[in-house]
């Protein structure tokens, strides 16, 4: 097996290189970032497994870094924070943070997490074998084998994982869906993740199909105490434009 690499964006010298000794007595290979548009870059040319991020960057700060990687790329991240604050969690949650440290931390809680992060399997052939090759119902149109995404005939960009939860809610459209049925569908190790990243991927999809009824709904429909379902109005129509 060749070994994952590891991307750390941190502009502490001292916590990035003790990251680095760490990580790679783990077996990993460790790439070095100290802000948030070299991180970017590195990103791009290193193509890494997994990306250890700091919040407190110079230039670009790891939630604006957190929001370009993830318009991109489903890979796991995990942020790494001074403050010990639910408003930081929940922040990267939703920003579609994996998981969180906060320093001061231990080593060996680090490095587990990692390697927790790194376990995650890729879901084989998502979004289900079965059912027509296209959906289209003149406001979002789905090519399933080439995974593709139109709203009203634009093009938009979906990471893997918010395709699946999409298909999943288009190919049973009306059908209320739960959490957990998302989770398993969406996710490849749906006991490692908490019902509460259905929600922030809900709600990035939602922004990214940018469409929405007279009345400001998404045709991504929250059935409270139920779950989500696709159910466009008929004035459903994209925002933009
Ligand atoms: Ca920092």
């Amino acid at each position: 097996m060749t070994s994952k690499r590891v991307l750390v964006i941190e502009d502490d010298k001292d916590i990035a290189l003790s990251l680095r000794v760490l990580l790679e007595r783990a077996g990993l290979e460790v790439a070095l970032a100290a802000g948030g548009r070299d991180g970017l870059r590195v990103f791009h040319s290193v193509r890494p497994d997994l990306v250890v991020l700091d919040v407190g960057l110079p230039e670009m700060d790891g939630w604006a870094v957190l929001e370009r990687i993830r318009d991109l790329s489903d890979i796991p991240i995990l942020m790494l924070t001074a403050h010990d604050q639910e408003s930081d969690k929940v922040r990267g949650l939703r920003g579609g943070a994996d998981d969180y440290q906060t320093k001061p931390y231990g080593n060996a809680e680090l490095t587990a997490r990692v390697l927790a992060l790194l376990r995650r399997r890729q879901p084989a052939a998502a979004s289900g074998a079965t059912g027509p090759e296209v959906f289209d119902d003149g406001l979002i149109e789905l090519d399933f084998a080439a995974r593709e995404v139109r709203v009203a005939g634009e093009r938009i960009s979906l990471t893997p994982t918010e395709f699946r939860l999409l298909a999943a809610l288009v190919r049973r459209k009306g059908q209320v869906l739960s959490p957990d049925a998302l989770l398993e569908v969406a996710w490849s190790d749906p006991l490692g993740i908490g019902p509460e990243r259905v929600k922030y991927t809900i709600m990035r999809l939602r922004r990214k199909l940018g469409v929405h009824d007279e009345a400001g709904a998404s045709p991504i429909e929250s059935v409270r105490g139920f779950g989500y379902r696709y159910q466009p109005g008929i004035a459903t129509r994209p925002q933009r434009g």
